[in-house]
């Protein structure tokens, strides 16, 4: 049979479970997550707005660069206009003239679209900033009422510790060693008892007689096949 004290540690294990599955229930857990999400959420979107801010205003100096580029090449052209006689080459100043003012108001039209961005970067980086203070004050609220609740348990979790390593230096270390492999891919109970003598007391899958005694030969427990717990007799 498995000793009474693995049993007694299993359970203590499971009262630490469900200590831990209240605690996550716990509104102060759950607003706090929520909160930190949201924080997160908020600095990155700052962050974002940030970078474009800077990559607007590096757009915004090369569209003017271009706008006093263009209004160099546009007075030499007026002045080269004003000296010239021929009417072909005053046609040909006069289209290479337009030409300058189609692309001047493109440049405008640029600009004006940067810093309608610009506007709109500025107004939502005011109000992300505005809400990144409340969204910090709401963490760390939850985060102290949650820690409130946490303390509250933290005695009877020290004291199930305490009592669980004392119970350890009895418990036979292959055994304890096997039900902690279970134990930590999520299962429990990890021993349950053989019922009606054919059965799994975890799964309740059903096992051929002549299987179970077999396994059970020489063994106080044997593995369930099918969800792995470790299955004991009854005394
Ligand atoms: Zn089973």
């Amino acid at each position: 049979m498995i000793q009474q004290e693995m049993l007694t540690y299993q359970q203590l294990d499971g009262e630490l479970n469900r200590i831990e599955r209240e605690l996550k229930k716990n509104e102060n857990f759950v607003k706090r997550r929520q909160y930190k999400a949201a924080s997160q959420e908020c600095e990155e979107s700052i962050a974002r707005l940030d970078a474009r801010a800077s990559e607007l205003k590096i757009q915004l100096a090369q569209a003017q660069q271009t706008v006093q580029k263009i209004t160099e090449v546009i007075e030499e052209h007026s002045k080269e206009i004003g000296n010239l006689q021929d009417v072909d080459e005053l046609n040909y100043m006069n289209k290479k003239l337009n030409e300058q003012i189609s692309e001047l108001n493109n440049a405008d039209k640029e600009i004006r679209r940067i810093l309608r961005e610009g506007e709109e970067i500025a107004q939502a980086f005011e109000e992300a900033s505005a809400k990144l203070p409340r969204l910090v004050a709401g963490y760390r609220k939850s985060d102290e009422e949650f820690n409130k609740a946490a303390a509250d348990v933290k005695p009877r979790v020290a004291e199930i510790r305490a009592r669980q390593a004392e119970l350890k230096k009895a418990i036979d270390e292959n055994i304890f060693n096997i039900y902690k492999k279970v134990a930590d891919g999520g299962l429990y109970p990890v021993f349950v008892p053989l019922e009606d003598g054919t059965r799994c007391g975890g799964c309740r899958m059903e096992m051929p007689k002549a299987a179970v005694d077999a396994q059970f030969a020489g063994k106080p427990y044997m593995r369930c096949e099918h969800c792995g717990r470790i299955i004991f007799k009854k005394e």
